[in-house]
């Protein structure tokens, strides 16, 4: 799962496994045991956190591609193996020298973000001037600007100050792209002047290639082959830090071992039963901590009209608000599949609740997003207490900190409740894209 600031501390605690767990109904379509294995080895040390663009992470491709392998999937269509790779592109400011109304500003007032490699603008033509005052919103404005996409300069007022840093700061590390179809650019200066009589600005970005891989596995439909019922979770996680003492290493056991867990046993289930109406793909994304690149490239790859559904798991390691191996749903009400899924759940004592924490956001901060803005009922499934969780986005988000058997009951009980959409008897309402907030054009 995103967030926007991530804590570096490393906090020491260990935290014992939770022994007192009860049981509801329990069907053990799959097996606790194999579930055990799979996420001690994705939140192992030796995986150092699957941070983006690390040898580690290549090591997680293998082993959920060696495990879709002896499940008996197959990959998608035109492709020869489970792993789906492309290229995302880093931009990075370079340097930037500005002079306003005379004035050479200092480096520190200066932030960029820039899809463009060299900017040189000399007039107030060259771009779309904004304004800052004191009273003003500014997240509101930069944000509104990268909406748009094109060429802005923005002053802004020192009282200002704290937010402008963040930016920038934010802009220097470097974004991701997954295509720079959109030029534009972004050049904030901290000044007192509102207004422009001369200016000058040169700037330089880098612009650096790279390569990231997501595992997609298919289990081909007996009757509705064109109907793709889509399980999905991310796979990589922050890294590990490279200065520091004692941990570093950000395991994300629960941010997304287990939903990248929950997807192979899953996909076992289903592959045991051999009996699904629907075609039914698993996929684990790559890069979600960095933007949500691999389920935006792999939303490209296919006709989104053909996803019937998809059931996005994350974060499913520890009981719930609701209690041990209850799960939520962001969204519910964006699409019919959560009442669907209840209703066809009626007589279980598992069902499907609505997203306790509808102020964090959280239909759009995973990969579900991106597939709902295609008009999918797409949502994530997730236990967290996010309010309340000590190990989110921290080095202590390690295996100890899970309560695998409510994990378990949680796996147990999406294959329980997804069994419609698999033998084609449910068909959600499609998500309506006009109430989705679209993505920003330049960061
Ligand atoms: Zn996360």
């Amino acid at each position: 799962m995103i967030t926007i600031t991530k804590s570096a501390l490393a906090l020491a605690a260990s935290v014992a496994l939770s022994t007192t767990v009860s049981f509801t109904t329990h069907a053990d379509n799959t097996s606790l045991k194999t579930i055990t294995k799979d996420i001690t080895f994705l939140a192992s040390d030796e995986l150092k956190g699957r941070g983006n663009f690390s040898k580690e992470i290549d090591q997680a491709a293998d082993y959920i591609s060696q495990r879709f392998s002896e499940i008996g999937l197959v990959p998608m269509q035109g492709e020869k193996t489970f792993k789906q790779s492309f290229t995302v592109t880093t931009i990075k400011p370079e340097s930037i020298a500005v002079t306003l109304n005379g004035n050479t500003i200092e480096s520190a007032h200066l932030g960029m973000a820039s899809t463009i490699e060299e900017i040189k603008w000399q007039s107030t033509e060259d771009f779309t001037l904004h304004s800052i005052g004191k009273n003003d919103n500014m997240r509101q404005v930069i944000s509104k600007i990268n909406q748009q996409g094109g060429k802005h300069l923005v002053l802004i007022n020192p009282a200002h100050k704290k937010m402008f840093t963040g930016y920038s700061g934010y802009f220097a590390r470097g974004l991701n792209k997954l295509s720079l179809d959109h030029q534009g650019a972004i050049v904030m200066v901290m000044t007192e002047d509102s207004s422009i009589e001369t200016i000058k600005v040169h700037a330089k970005t880098s612009i650096a290639k790279q390569t990231l891989t997501n595992v997609v596995g298919v289990l081909p439909g007996n009757e509705q082959k064109d109907e793709i019922v889509l399980y999905s979770a991310h796979y990589d996680h922050l890294g590990a830090s490279a200065d520091g003492e004692g941990d570093v290493i950000y395991n994300g056991a629960d941010d997304d071992a287990s939903g990248t867990t929950a997807i192979i046993n899953l996909a076992e289930y289903f592959s045991r039963k051999g009996e699904n109406a629907r075609t039914l793909m698993f996929s684990a994304f790559t890069a979600e901590e960095i933007g949500g690149f691999g389920s935006r490239y792999f939303s490209q790859q296919l006709n989104p009209d053909d996803v019937v559904a998809m059931i996005n798991i994350e974060m499913i390691g520890k009981p719930s608000k609701f209690g041990s191996g209850k799960v939520w749903m962001t969204g519910m009400e964006r699409s019919s599949l959560g009442e669907e899924l209840n209703t066809a759940l009626d007589n279980q004592a598992f069902k499907i609740h609505k997203d306790p924490y509808p102020k964090q956001n959280l239909f759009y901060r995973s990969d579900n997003a991106t597939l709902a803005r295609l008009g999918v009922p797409a949502h994530s499934f997730s236990s967290t207490q996010l309010d309340t969780d000590q190990h989110y986005h921290k080095v202590t988000d390690d295996l100890a900190s899970l309560d695998l058997k409510s994990m378990h009951q949680v796996i147990e009980g999406l294959s329980i409740a997804t069994q419609g959409l698999v033998d084609g008897k449910i068909t959600p309402t499609r998500v309506d894209v006009n109430k989705v907030k679209s993505r920003g054009k330049i960061y």
